[in-house]
């Protein structure tokens, strides 16, 4: 890996926020509060360059097919003394940009470092064992929210890593639903994009649907008139709301499940987003899709409001 591409990929996630920061001022609370997080995310990929801690599944094409994510069913890698790592750059940008819970993330770094087993935590949040993340800490003596939540944060890098290798196992199959076909998570944005080649199921006039995974970063393609969440492909159940500040930007919703997602259509964008900064310029979407109360179809901490 070379510096250059390491420095080019730290650029982009600061210069997006920048230009986000530049076009759209009345959501500086949202860029205070949640770029850090962004940024340190982007930190931990880097240092997870040379990690290899992981043998991913094989595919087995009649099981991914039917819907089952490549990811789903496989242990905890081994992820050494990198968790710890990453758990404290992620500390740190949550304490960076949320000012009112930074007391109780020093209690939380303060136990870690004492803390021998501290990889239980990966474990446990790689297999959603909620319980396990709450006895771990009472034993800790921190606040359990927001050990779940920066417990998961710091996992997500290594899904990322993980994510570069197992795109290319599934490259060449089928994959028709609306979470990830890599680790099952849902989207916080989907892009439409120019129509290049086309497959006959998705074939679609106006443009190409793309999902980009709220987890690991993976972007697949996605049927354009379903909703991802109860795969209704009832016309008259989905619309969408165009953006008042971009008519490229707009929220798209599901009558039937009352769900919904964030788009941008960068058919006309010169510049093609960055899908790990592009959701937090959204935001405004999301609070109009709940105050019409609309559910998102995966729950970021920005659009949990
Ligand atoms: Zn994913
Ligand atoms: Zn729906």
């Amino acid at each position: 890996m070379t510096d250059t591409k390491s420095s080019k990929k730290k650029h982009d996630v600061q210069a997006g926020l920048m230009a986000l920061r530049k076009r759209l001022p009345a959501l500086e609370n949202i860029f205070d509060a949640f770029g850090p997080l962004l940024v340190a995310q982007e930190k931990a990929d880097e240092l997870l360059e040379g990690w290899s801690g992981f043998i991913l599944p094989e595919v087995y094409a009649p099981r991914f097919e039917q819907g089952v994510a490549l990811l789903d069913g496989m242990e905890c890698p081994e992820v050494g003394d990198l968790y710890k790592d990453v758990f404290k750059l992620t500390a740190e940008a949550v304490s960076a940009g949320m000012p009112a819970v930074a007391g109780s993330i020093e209690t939380i770094l303060s136990a870690v470092e004492k803390a021998d087993d501290f990889n239980r935590l990966a474990k446990a949040v790689w297999d959603a064992d909620s319980h396990t993340v709450e006895s771990l800490a009472d034993a800790w003596k921190v606040d359990g929210q927001l050990l779940a939540f920066i417990g998961s944060f710091s996992l997500k890098p290594f899904m990322v890593r993980m994510e570069h290798e197992a795109a290319d196992k599934i490259s060449n199959m089928q994959w028709l639903k609306g979470y990830c076909p890599i680790c099952g998570t849902f989207p916080d944005m989907s892009l439409l994009k120019r129509s290049g080649e086309d497959n006959a199921y998705l074939k679609s006039h106006g443009g190409q649907r793309w999902m980009h995974c709220s987890c690991c970063g993976h972007e697949w393609r996605f049927k354009r008139n379903m909703c991802p969440w109860c795969e209704s492909e009832d016309y008259d159940k989905l619309r969408y709301l165009q953006s008042d500040e971009s008519k490229n930007e707009r929220v798209d919703i599901c009558d039937n499940c009352k769900h919904y997602f964030v788009t941008i259509d960068t058919r006309e964008l010169v510049d093609e987003p960055d899908p790990r900064v592009a959701p937090l310029g959204l935001v405004h979407l999301d609070i109009r899709a709940q105050e019409d109360e609309f559910m998102p179809i995966t729950e970021t901490p920005w659009n949990m409001l």
